[in-house]
């Protein structure tokens, strides 16, 4: 997709034409200007000539979910998940071609940072899907961090949440972070009720900083001030991820040391049970049982996430652009 012109020509025309070709390319979802028949002829040639609707992808299915491995201009590539729920199509969309966090566990880290995405390169994440399906709910939790590229990633959200647009509610969309504290301290004064996702994986900072090297720049102390703050601010629950990985953070140890760190009413766990890789394994399902009910017991607001297309390398941790 190239919409790098359509500012340029759509300066002389009326606020309503924007309007219109807004909701022509976002909930129209239109693939070609030549079925804009509503548009004068003139304008969709010129549309038709300097900007393109065509997004190439290569859609891999399973039963609960479809990867899309998204080719950009400049050759590289990236990749987006639509999750098919009973409640809705959820899309996981990525924030940057690859990831510079070096996250043990996670695959995309091995990709390295290529660069970040521009905001219509992640909106096309979106309207891919958008084409086919009725999609509820937008979570940035593919690859990359998406507060190290937080303007093209908030432009986006703004499209997302706009009536004339993608008009997804703001409650719909998530945002996941490994903790970048000036991200969170920015979204706080953004006055959007997204919702907010931490990535912690780990009740200490000794843990912490072998699964995510990140943290020795932001410990776990500082991310729970930042978020404590955030919450004042915006009354808004914060979801804390925490993926099981047998033997490195499942045990009774561990869950109780994140149900004392987990001391905030507004406070949310997700657990999430690990996808295999050559590195970690999954727990058992009894081990995650004991973990799961151990920090219910202690009061604390506990979901397991349920995993989407796993068989598709599509599930959490497992973007790296294979097919
Ligand atoms: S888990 Fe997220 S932040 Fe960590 S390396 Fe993977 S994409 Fe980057």
């Amino acid at each position: 997709m190239n919409l790098k012109n359509l500012n340029k020509i759509l300066e002389k025309e009326p606020d309503f034409r924007k309007k219109q070709i807004e909701k022509l390319i976002y909930q129209k979802a239109i693939e070609d200007w030549n079925n804009a028949t509503e548009l004068p002829l003139n304008l969709r040639k010129e549309l038709s000539e300097k900007t393109s609707l065509k997004i190439k992808a290569k859609l891999v299915k399973s039963k609960d979910a479809e990867k899309a491995l998204i080719r950009l201009n400049d050759n590289y590539q990236t990749e987006t998940v639509l999750m098919k729920h009973n409640k809705g199509n959820t899309v996981c969309v990525s924030s940057q071609v690859g990831c510079a966090l070096g996250c043990k566990f996670c695959a995309t880290a091995k990709i390295g940072l290529k660069r970040n995405l521009e905001t219509e390169e992640i909106l096309e994440q979106v309207l891919l899907f958008k084409r086919n399906y009725k999609i509820r709910n937008v979570v940035f939790m593919g690859m990359g961090e998406p507060f190290l590229n937080y303007e093209n990633v908030l432009s986006v959200i703004k499209i997302i949440n706009s009536k004339n647009a993608f008009n997804i509610g703001a409650r719909r969309i998530s945002i996941s972070t490994a903790g970048i504290v000036e991200g969170i301290e920015k979204l706080s004064n953004e006055k959007l009720k997204i919702n907010l996702a931490i990535s912690l994986h780990a009740g200490n900072n000794k843990l912490r900083e072998r699964l995510m090297p990140i943290s020795k720049k932001y410990p776990l102390e500082l991310v729970l001030k930042t978020v404590n703050t955030y919450i004042k601010k915006t009354k808004r629950k914060v979801m804390f991820e925490y993926a099981l990985m047998k033997n490195v953070n499942d045990s009774l140890k561990d869950a109780k040391e994140l149900s004392k760190i987990m001391n905030h009413p507004l406070y949310m766990v997700n657990l999430i049970k690990y996808n295999d890789t050559k590195e970690f394994k999954a727990p058992s399902k009894e081990r995650i049982k004991e973990f799961k009910d151990f920090l219910k017991n202690q009061g604390i607001n506990t979901t397991e996430r349920y995993r989407f297309g796993r068989d598709i390398w599509a599930g959490c941790g497992q973007l790296c652009l294979k097919k």
